[in-house]
């Protein structure tokens, strides 16, 4: 099927039967045939250079000292379609709150499962003839985006559970916000790593690197030592990551063995993954 971008006037090519059709040129959103208007988008503040500088000074566990030094090679700036919701739990009005899930079953890069997107800081959207980043189609509707935010949820019913209460939760659609990252390709050692940037603000969403030699003999160490037991292994770990041995070594009585052979993989691979942790 094609569409005519009511704005810009470019056509394009879009799968029948969705809710919403984003142009691919100037983001501008159709819903129905009419122009959608609640729109808006998160502004990109951080620039190329500044999302190689973030990702690569990161430092993520294991990674080499030199790796500020990798050369960049791609960066694509990406708006992933977001919905915005308004969220409510009868009878507990004070629970109320807005949340944004990605309206796309694909992204064009990796997101940490469970990544939970901002809210704040949006702006009404102005579409513009000029070419800033890739404007992705949503692919889910409101419905099925919604019940990806299964969390939102949880913290509300627990919440709710201290209070003896059963809520019932309610949502109204608020709109759609693009929300732009950094796609980021860089080389070291002659060969290639991924990274995501949030653009709003240069967080480090999800990130390949390369491990060091020294790490990885480290950790190949470590693992080798779950022979002597949990414990023991706990208190290395510990130890590696600089943190109170003791400490360690009440965690390695509880770890399993599964510890171990994490640690084993972890030496035994070429790269590191680094995920954000979810923010709030
Ligand atoms: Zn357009």
């Amino acid at each position: 099927m094609i569409i005519q971008c009511p704005f810009c006037g470019a056509r394009y090519e879009a799968p029948p039967g969705r809710k919403f059709y984003v142009c691919p040129y100037c983001g501008t959103v159709v819903s129905e045939g009419k122009t959608y208007e609640s729109v808006y988008i998160f502004q990109p503040r951080v620039d190329k250079t500044a999302a190689f500088r973030a990702a690569l000074n990161l430092k993520p566990t294991g990674s080499p000292d030199d790796l500020p030094q990798a050369t960049p090679t791609a960066a694509e700036l990406h708006f992933l379609p977001l919905y915005l919701y308004h969220v409510s739990f009868q009878p507990l009005t004070e629970l109320e709150t807005d949340a944004a899930a990605l309206a796309m079953s694909k992204p064009p890069v990796e997101l940490p499962s469970g990544y939970r997107f901002p809210t704040r800081w949006k702006t009404p959207f102005k579409p513009s003839l000029e070419k800033i980043g890739v404007f992705h189609q949503p692919d889910l509707d409101p419905e099925s985006a919604f019940y990806t935010l299964g969390e939102v949820v949880e913290e509300a019913e627990a919440y709710a559970a201290v209070f003896k209460t059963k809520v019932t939760v309610s949502w109204r659609l608020e709109g759609i916000a693009y929300f732009p990252v950094w796609a980021l390709e860089y080389e070291y050692g002659g060969r290639r790593y991924a990274a995501v940037v949030d653009a709003t603000d240069g967080t480090v969403i999800q990130m390949e690197y390369p491990l060091s030699r020294r790490s990885r003999a480290q950790t190949a160490a470590l693992a080798a030592t779950a022979a002597l037991g949990s414990a023991a292994l706990g208190a290395l770990t510990a130890l590696w990551a600089g943190l109170r041995p003791e400490l360690g070594a009440l965690g390695g009585l509880i770890a399993s063995t599964g510890a171990a052979v994490r640690l084993a993989a972890f030496a035994a691979a070429r790269r590191g993954r680094y995920k954000a942790e979810a923010k709030l």
